[in-house]
């Protein structure tokens, strides 16, 4: 525990705007973070000065000269969507998983959040909401079935925390009869590479305060994942909960390979040591949506 700053996990992306409405993002000054939606690398523009060089791509799950075992290396074409807003990296992640799987439809998908009312905060258990609506294999593994009450006290939610605890758990209480598979269960490394590996991705919660891309030459500003306002948590080690996209890893480089919605130009990647910090974090819950290829 951390103190009154601490981000509760299902909520990554700061405090949603008023409802039915989607609040005006808080600018970071790399400007990498502009209220646009990119549909992928092509079209990105070079941004920022200290940004490394644009990263084509890889193919998928081809292994490299000298890397011997297939499985050894997994880089899945999962296509890059930015976030638009401070709270939408979850929808930013299902529209990569989506069109990953053919299935994008972007007038589909509005009519989806409208649905399913994600027009405010989106918290784990509403993306695998999500993927159902989509008619898409999944299975959303978590350490809390719900909300944690724990959090009521901390200052930031209190003004939101009854609807949303309500709206959430009410959420896992249908989720089975809705056919949305919710687990409580711990996933490992050797899990995710394992799911990886046969073509399928997955959605992860992780604490952005934490998580460090190898790729990115200074470190990622992640001001626009908190409330929006004058307070600038860069620097802060605190919980800030955000969604990214699982798409491969290296055994030889010992890293896992990720789409961030933060960024519209770049595939990420973070050692597994980091990785698994930065999802087993207090406040993710180590939420995590396994979506599969075959759906
Ligand atoms: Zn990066």
């Amino acid at each position: 525990m951390t103190g009154p700053r601490c981000r509760r996990k299902q909520r990554p992306s700061g405090r949603p705007g008023p409802r039915g409405t989607r609040a005006p993002q808080h600018p970071t000054p790399d400007a990498g973070w502009t209220a646009r939606r990119a549909a992928g690398a092509a079209g990105a523009e070079a941004r920022g000065r200290d940004l490394p060089p644009q990263r084509k791509p890889a193919k998928p799950t081809a292994p490299a000269k000298g890397r011997p075992e297939r499985g050894d290396f997994v880089q899945l074409p999962v296509p890059i969507i930015q976030q638009l807003y401070h709270w939408d990296c979850g929808l930013a992640c299902s529209r990569m998983v989506l069109r990953y799987l053919g299935q994008l439809d972007d007038a589909e998908f509005e009519q989806a959040l409208q649905e399913l009312r994600l027009t405010r905060s989106i918290w784990t258990i509403d993306l695998a909401y999500l993927m159902r609506r989509f008619g898409v294999r999944h299975r959303f593994c978590t350490q809390t079935l719900g909300v944690d009450k724990g959090y009521r006290s901390q200052s930031f939610y209190r003004k939101h925390f009854d609807t949303e605890e309500t709206r959430v758990n009410q959420l896992f209480a249908q989720a089975k009869t809705c056919k949305v598979l919710v687990e409580k269960c711990r996933v490992s490394v050797q899990d995710i590479q394992a799911h990886l590996a046969q073509g399928h991705v997955a959605i992860v919660l992780v604490n952005s305060g934490v998580l460090r891309c190898d790729l990115c030459s200074s470190p990622p500003k992640y001001c626009c994942f908190t409330p929006s306002g004058p307070r600038c948590f860069c620097r802060s080690p605190d919980y800030q909960g955000h969604f990214i996209v699982l798409r491969g890893y290296s055994r030889a480089a010992g890293c896992v390979f990720y789409n961030n919605p933060a960024y519209a130009d770049r595939m990420c990647s973070a050692s597994i040591s980091n990785f698994e910090e930065a999802r087993t974090s207090y406040g993710t819950d180590e939420d995590i949506l396994f979506v599969y290829a075959d759906s």
